[in-house]
């Protein structure tokens, strides 16, 4: 793989690899568009099969954050980093501490925060070293886990995917089926209970399916089977990809709403496959950003209501979104896509003329 050349295509603006033979750290920063502001973005723990896919997966995270951030209208920029496990990783405070030196070394350009594999413990240590971490504790001044906003948005967007869909976004007595009842999922259900709709889930974890059932009247079905189950609405709240050519001639669903990122295999051709079929898809950066938003308030000084209030956004912006998409070709992702990058566009020739 040519790294350069990658850069170049995807448009990032800076990379950092960094090692420390020590406690077997090693990972990348990548850092990709930070005209909005400081790149934030999680850091990922993750067994990679190799050095490629780690790049490949921090490349492509890095710029999804920048999108998120820019439709949101949160000013950040994108960034991600990912650690790679291996088993000279000692993952204990010395690890996580020389991991924060490294992101204190940028000096505020890439503010980290938790992902897959990281936990509060991670974001403790790490403070130690840097103040540019967010999604810090309440204890430490922080604005906590990010998962409760975010399932709101997720919420949010789903009623207004609702509401251009049959013109009422009332989700009462609707058939959803939630895959994936982790964090983020669990949190939603909530929200969908609460409205009355008559929910399926899936995990491959029997702990969260037992929580949820015994919190919520809740049909619970095998993670092979959720795709064909009888649904309005399919909410893919585990791993990206889920909508692909596997599965779209599964999905019997009117709406795709959920907080997975990347939900799209393919966001062109899987983004036109259901339009095609006549699914409203209501694009992951623009629902799930909840979380992201939680922590621009943080960095900005955390008041909660805050951030509930710019999450309340995101109704609007997917009713938007969708209502463009259904008198245009362009699909909703592409649609939400070009308004991020505009974004980004305009403010960059701003600052150009400083
Ligand atoms: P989580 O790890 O707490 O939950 C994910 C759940 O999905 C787990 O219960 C896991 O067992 C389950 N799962 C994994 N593979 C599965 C499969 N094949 N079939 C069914 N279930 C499966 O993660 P989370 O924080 O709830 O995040 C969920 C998704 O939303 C992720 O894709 C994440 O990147 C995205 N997201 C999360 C946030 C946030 O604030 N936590 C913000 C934006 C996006």
């Amino acid at each position: 793989m040519n790294v350069f050349e990658k850069m170049e295509e995807m448009e990032h603006e800076q990379i950092m690899f960094f090692n420390d033979n020590e406690t077997g750290l090693k990972g990348i920063i990548a850092i990709h568009n930070s005209t909005l502001g400081p790149a934030l973005g999680g850091t990922r723990l993750w067994k990679y099969a190799s050095e490629e896919d780690a790049i490949k997966d921090v490349l492509r995270l890095s710029r999804g954050m920048s999108f998120k951030s820019s439709i949101s209208g949160i000013h950040l920029g994108g960034g991600k980093a990912v650690i790679i496990d291996n088993p000279k990783a000692k993952k204990d405070e010395a690890f996580w501490r020389r991991y924060g030196k490294f992101v204190d070394n940028l000096g505020g350009k890439y503010i980290t925060a938790e992902d897959v594999g990281t936990n509060t413990q991670f974001i403790e240590y790490i403070s130690l070293e840097t103040k540019h971490v967010a999604g810090k504790p309440d204890y430490l001044g922080g604005g906590g886990d990010p998962s409760p906003v975010t399932a709101y948005g997720v919420y949010l967007g789903m009623k207004a995917a609702q509401k251009q869909r049959s013109g009422n976004d009332s989700l009462q007595g609707k058939k959803i089926a939630v895959q994936g009842v982790g964090h983020v999922g669990q949190y939603l259900i909530d929200h969908l209970a609460k409205e009355g709709a008559k929910i399926t889930i899936c995990d491959i974890n029997e702990n969260n399916i037992k929580q949820v059932s015994a919190k919520h009247r809740v049909e619970v079905v095998s993670p092979e089977d959720i795709y064909g189950v009888d649904m309005d609405i399919y909410a893919p709240c585990a791993l990206g990809a889920s909508v692909n050519d596997t599965t779209i001639p599964h999905l019997k669903c009117g709406i795709i709403a959920g907080a997975a990122n990347n939900q799209l295999a393919e966001e062109k051709k899987h983004g036109d496959l259901v339009k095609a079929k006549g699914i409203i898809y209501a694009p992951d950066f623009l629902i799930n950003a909840g979380g992201v938003i939680n922590c621009y308030i943080e960095t900005v000084g955390y008041n909660r209501d805050r951030a509930y209030a710019a999450t309340d956004k995101i109704y609007e912006q997917t009713l938007a979104v969708l209502q463009e998409a259904s008198t245009s070709e362009k699909n909703s992702q592409e649609v939400a896509l070009e308004i991020a990058m505009k974004r980004i566009e305009d403010i960059g020739k701003t600052r150009r003329t400083r």
